[in-house]
């Protein structure tokens, strides 16, 4: 008889539910809001899990009442075979959500394995539909493929398709009604990102951050009155709809964060368990993995290291910003270099 694992909760009452699994820390841009090096400190190759590793802690997180698994990166289409993962996680029947983030650029090759394979759901982030200020953005030309990765998705058969822009002032806030005619043009919902200061965005700056309030009054301006959607979610978009009844969403991480209801966690490519985007620290699930150590046991580290969760990153470092030090709090590219899992693009956004 199948049954519903039961739930556990934080310090704060806030549930295991949602696991993001890095499958790779590598990409094939270089965006300047998350990796604007060229070279970076990479985690080595013997540490990366395989997928059956994969599958295994993403099994003990779903005895623990995890149902939404994302995969991410880096770039999760750069890890050789990706389908094969998804086949495994697919065999897990307490998944409901088994989704992907992506930057679109080898989907036309694999989305339609990807789909064969049982990924539910795609979410492509693009931040520009002009070609040339994608390769300012990202140092790589690959805006086309991207363009033909969204069309794929969709012929593929995918539903539920979200672009992802990140919007930054001065360099795509003429576009957001653009992107949003772009989205219903290809049936999916486009979910605008606040900018944010986490690790690697050693370029941030809060004068870059387009606000919610911002992102509001420029869709107002063009489309007129916007109305909130009323839902109960733990999803970090608010979502709103045009008058002609266009839905879109914001994700107000740097200006509103949502950690009071924040369920998620993340685990890196070489098995690090961070419980929040801004954590310093995680709990290493490769070595107990690798030691032979009992599922029993590591259920139990995972259920004890939730329950004593705290992190509600978002909001320290929107305070750190109140006080007038959050750029100068960033992480240093040095730091960075010593432990590349503080890098966004190791954790997975
Ligand atoms: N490569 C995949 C992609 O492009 O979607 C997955 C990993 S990427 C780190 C996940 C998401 O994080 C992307 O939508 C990216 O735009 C977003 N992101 C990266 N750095 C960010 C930052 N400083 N502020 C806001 N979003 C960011």
């Amino acid at each position: 008889m199948s049954h519903n694992p039961p739930d556990i909760a934080d310090t704060f009452g806030r549930p295991l539910k949602s696991l993001r699994l890095s499958v790779t820390d590598r990409c094939n841009l270089r965006c300047k809001y998350c990796m604007p090096e060229e070279e970076y400190a990479w985690l080595p190759r013997d540490n990366v899990l395989t997928f059956e590793e994969m599958a295994a802690v993403t099994g003990y997180f779903t005895d623990l009442g995890v149902d939404k698994v994302r995969l991410t990166g880096g770039e999760p289409l750069l890890r050789r075979d990706l389908p094969r993962l998804v086949r495994l996680l697919f065999q897990n029947r307490k998944i409901t959500d088994l989704a992907l983030t992506t930057n679109g650029i080898l989907l036309g090759d694999q989305a339609q394995d990807l789909f064969d394979a049982g990924v539910h759901r795609i979410t492509i982030s693009i931040d520009t539909l002009r070609p040339e200020r994608f390769r300012a953005l990202t140092r790589r030309d690959e805006h086309a493929r991207v363009l033909e990765g969204i069309q794929t998705v969709r012929q593929v058969g995918f539903t539920g398709l979200k672009l992802d822009t990140v919007a930054i002032r001065g360099f795509n806030d003429d576009e957001l009604p653009d992107l949003i005619e772009f989205g219903k043009g290809h049936r999916a919902e486009v979910r605008f990102i606040e900018y944010m200061d986490v690790g690697g965005a050693t370029d941030w700056s809060m004068d870059q951050v387009l606000s919610r309030a911002a992102i509001l009054e420029a869709l107002g301006r063009r489309y007129g009155q916007i109305a909130p959607v009323e839902e109960v979610s733990s999803a970090p978009a608010q979502r709103f709809l045009l008058p002609d009844g266009t839905s879109f969403g914001i994700i107000p991480s740097t200006t509103t964060p949502f950690c009071s209801t924040c369920d998620r966690s993340r685990v890196t490519a070489d098995g690090m368990w961070y419980l929040c985007l801004y954590a310093k620290d995680g709990t290493d699930l490769r070595q107990p993995l690798r030691s032979g150590v009992s599922p029993d046991s590591i259920r139990e580290l995972i259920r004890s290291v939730w329950q004593g969760r705290k992190d509600r990153g978002a909001e320290e470092r929107k305070a750190l910003g109140q006080a007038g030090v959050r750029e100068a709090r960033l992480i240093e590219v040095k730091k960075l270099r010593e432990d590349p899992h503080l890098e966004m693009h190791a954790r997975g956004g």
